[in-house]
């Protein structure tokens, strides 16, 4: 059979990654990335980029766990590279802080993080309304520069990148043999994912370069993440929300809480405002299906539904949806041999 033709929709951290990945282990494949959007205009382009995962709770731990690690290990190395600067990857040092004790003190990740253990007496003394912290070092990827060295590494092995809006994953059945669906919440409409929802996101991008440490609250819900250039303030998180527009009131809310736990914020400057609609689902879809009309088939890998955490867990979905395309493709040569006997 000649090269396999595999199509990636989507160019979020989750397209990108997945093409990277299929490259990297099937060089010989020609492959194209098809996306309405690209970088800047992506889900992956608001999101804070921090390396501390989300828990879903239809996927098992051990999964996940190997997911983070895989992500937080490949990470880690190009943060100790020379590419960590033009890729926007660091490491970042800081505090995770509960106004009471939670039920696990010990998150499954922490020994895949640096240093995790609990904040001393001292460090508590910085926030009165909490009475219980975790310390540890983790990476955050700067986003936007992310995306682009994906993207240039990926021109760098050959393949193509198109401005193209799928409608029907069915339509691109003339032109490749294999579909990778990586559309983020996308996938509602292309798919008809019904388990598929946004949960809306607003976040903060101010000018505040002496907040070198992150904190974010137990609950998720306030965050301070110091990038390479500016610090992301959290946030919100609305269920079934579909509205992209920033919301004064909540940007007020933002910073209010998070001037509460860092006051030197009030000097921040230059604040930019962003939203985005997390992917969410009970489990993230990593999986084969293999579509079919008129005794035609069509292969297709989906790996989209990364909801809050889709930057900690990218490179370890990406290396499994790619192993899937290499599933496909013995299927496919399978087929093709049997067909010339
Ligand atoms: P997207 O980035 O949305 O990419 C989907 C791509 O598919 C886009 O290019 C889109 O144009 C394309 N597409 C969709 N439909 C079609 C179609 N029909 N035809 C062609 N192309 C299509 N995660 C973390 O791990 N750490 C964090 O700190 C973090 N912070 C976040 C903060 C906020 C405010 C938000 C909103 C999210 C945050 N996340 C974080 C989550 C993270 O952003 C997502 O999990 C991740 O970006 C999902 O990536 P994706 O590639 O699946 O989706």
């Amino acid at each position: 059979m000649a090269a396999p033709r595999v199509a990636v929709v989507g160019a979020g951290v989750i397209g990108l990654s997945t093409a990277l990945c299929i490259m990297e282990t099937f060089p010989s494949c020609s492959l194209t990335v098809l996306s309405d959007q690209f970088s800047p205009n992506t889900t992956s382009d608001v999101a804070a980029g921090m390396l501390i995962p989300h828990t879903y709770p239809g996927t098992p731990i051990p999964v996940q766990k190997e997911w983070f690690k895989e992500t937080f290990t490949y990470l880690f190395a190009i943060s100790n590279s020379a590419e960590a600067s033009e890729a926007g990857i660091h490491l970042v040092s800081g505090w995770q802080v509960f106004k009471n004790t939670p039920k696990e003190e010990l998150p499954f990740w922490s020994d895949i993080v640096l240093g995790f253990r609990p904040m001393s007496e001292a460090e508590l003394q910085k926030f009165p309304q909490h009475r219980f912290g975790q310390a540890f070092t983790t990476l955050k990827c700067d986003c936007p520069p992310y995306l682009l060295w994906l993207e240039k590494r990926l021109k760098a092995t050959g393949i193509q990148m198109y401005t193209r809006k799928v409608v029907d994953l069915w339509d691109l059945q003339s032109e490749y043999n294999i579909i990778v669906n990586c559309a983020g919440i996308g996938a509602h409409q292309l798919v008809g994912d019904e388990k598929l929802f946004p949960v809306r996101g607003q976040v903060l991008k101010v000018h505040a370069p002496w907040v070198k440490n992150f904190i974010r609250d137990g609950d998720g819900l306030t965050y301070i993440y110091p990038g390479i250039h500016k610090v992301t303030l959290g946030g919100t998180r609305e269920k079934e929300n579909w509205n992209l527009s920033p919301d004064p009131g909540s940007t007020k809310d933002i910073f209010d809480r998070c001037c509460s736990l860092e006051p030197s914020l009030r000097r921040a400057q230059d604040i930019e405002v962003k939203v985005g609609l997390r992917p969410s689902r009970q489990c993230v879809r990593v999986q084969k299906e293999l579509l079919s009309q008129g005794g035609v088939k069509l292969p297709v890998v989906h790996n989209y539904g990364h909801g809050a955490g889709g930057f900690s867990v990218h490179r370890g979905t990406a290396k499994e949806a790619a192993r899937l395309v290499g599933e496909c493709i013995a299927i496919l040569q399978g087929s093709s041999s049997r067909a010339k006997l």
